[in-house]
């Protein structure tokens, strides 16, 4: 008999794992179908000892110390600069959109005040931007927006920016001076070790049994428990009958290069050239020294049988579409639907361990 059946070995079903367990000695079952933890922040090290991230690169960042806090009682963190570059015109440009970006664009030296002031004759006057084409040409206008961010958000999303939330490519910084990192928040490092090994150790404890290769209804079958929690898609655990939710998938193509570094920077985006949209080598990023170097191409695709659901989509009528789902799931008795898929949320790691901490608190008055 276990006090929680946990679905799903991410960073919410192992965060709320390891609280059930550590702070309130509850026995928790955690299982994944998948044959490892981690979810997609899973880590290994690929054939030619590359530490490679399986589902896509993940840089850890947050402004929240608590969160910090909390995963490093797991890990040790190594500062890490997460370097984008985009390539479009047949050169490199600086990405996200900032100073640097601006010289390059108008063949100059220049300064803040003066991009400032061009930014201001460019942008598009839109005071409550609706979509993620108006939040881009508001602060940029249309140029910009078209060389940086139309075609990339199409490749990705198979959707027009202007039929995706404000919020999606709104999540872009764009900067007036030399900052030319991809992300503002205040601690920007990468677990020491990895993010597997950070996993293994939250996992490590005696009150929690971790079954992979086992999807949740074999899990149903096999075990007794009080209370579920899952993380998987919520569509899925209501059998679709609301239809099926729209997701994004991708493929993820390795290739391992007899030479040190591959291309300058730990990712560089291609909006308007190939099929992929972007190339991925965090070995920039992981710390380690090698002669080799591995390089993964992402390739958006989508979503349908034996394809992984990656992002949900943040548009209104995929929103119409959760709301159903959501009621159904705040009147499941006995169930926390916590993580990305379970909410439908275009979140960040730092933001489902906040969810799953915060189910913590709440679980934690609800069960004797
Ligand atoms: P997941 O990690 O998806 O874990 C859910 C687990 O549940 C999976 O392992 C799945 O196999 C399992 N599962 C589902 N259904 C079942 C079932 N029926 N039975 C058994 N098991 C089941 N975040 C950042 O902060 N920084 C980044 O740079 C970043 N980059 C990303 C890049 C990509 C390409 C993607 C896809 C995501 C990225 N993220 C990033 C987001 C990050 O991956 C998520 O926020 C986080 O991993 C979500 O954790 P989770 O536990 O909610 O879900
Ligand atoms: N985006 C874009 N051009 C870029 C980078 C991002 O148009 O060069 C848009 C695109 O819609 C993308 C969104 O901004 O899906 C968020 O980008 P991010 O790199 O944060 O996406 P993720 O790492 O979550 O895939």
């Amino acid at each position: 008999m276990f006090d929680y059946l946990i679905v799903g070995a991410g960073f919410a079903g192992a965060v709320l794992a390891e609280r059930l367990a550590s702070q309130l000695g509850r026995r928790c079952l955690v299982v994944d179908r998948r044959d490892h933890i981690g979810g997609n922040a899973y880590d290994f090290h690929d054939r030619a000892g590359v530490l490679l991230h399986r589902y896509g690169p993940h840089y850890f960042r947050t402004n929240s110390e608590r969160i910090r806090d909390y995963l490093g009682q797991f890990t040790a963190w190594t500062p890490a600069a997460y370097k984008v570059l985009s390539w479009t015109d047949g050169r490199y440009w600086q990405f996200p959109i900032n100073l640097n970006t601006f010289e390059q664009f108008i063949g100059r030296s220049s300064n803040g005040e003066e991009m400032a002031a061009t930014l201001e004759k460019w942008r598009v006057p839109i005071d409550e931007p609706r979509n993620s084409e108006e939040v881009i040409v508001a602060r940029v206008g249309r140029e910009l927006y078209e060389k940086f961010f139309r075609n990339y958000t199409r490749k990705q999303w198979r959707r027009d920016p202007s039929e995706l939330d404000a919020s999606v490519c709104g999540r872009i910084p764009i900067r007036t001076d030399r900052d030319d990192r991809y992300v503002s928040d205040r601690f920007q490092e990468m677990p020491r070790d990895g993010y597997t090994a950070m996993f293994e150790r939250m996992l490590e404890h005696p009150g929690i049994e971790v079954r992979l290769k086992t999807d949740y209804r074999e899990a149903r079958a096999q075990a007794a428990y009080r209370h579920l929690i899952y993380t998987g898609p919520v569509d899925e655990y209501f059998d679709a009958c609301y239809g099926p939710l729209p997701y994004r998938s991708l493929r993820f193509e390795a290739e391992t290069v007899e030479r040190e570094w591959f291309q300058p920077a730990v990712q560089v985006n291609y909006p308007n050239d190939h099929e992929y949209t972007r190339i991925l080598e965090v070995k920039h990023i992981t710390g380690q020294t090698l002669p080799v170097t591995t390089i993964v191409r992402e390739y958006p695709q989508d979503y349908g049988p034996g394809r992984e659901a990656y992002y949900p989509l943040p548009a209104p009528d995929a929103r119409a579409i959760y709301k159903k789902y959501e009621t159904l799931a705040a009147a499941e008795k006995n169930v926390s639907f916590v993580g990305r898929m379970a909410t439908y949320r275009y979140y960040n790691m730092d933001q489902v361990v906040g969810m799953a901490l915060a189910e913590f608190e709440r679980l934690k008055d609800d069960m004797p």
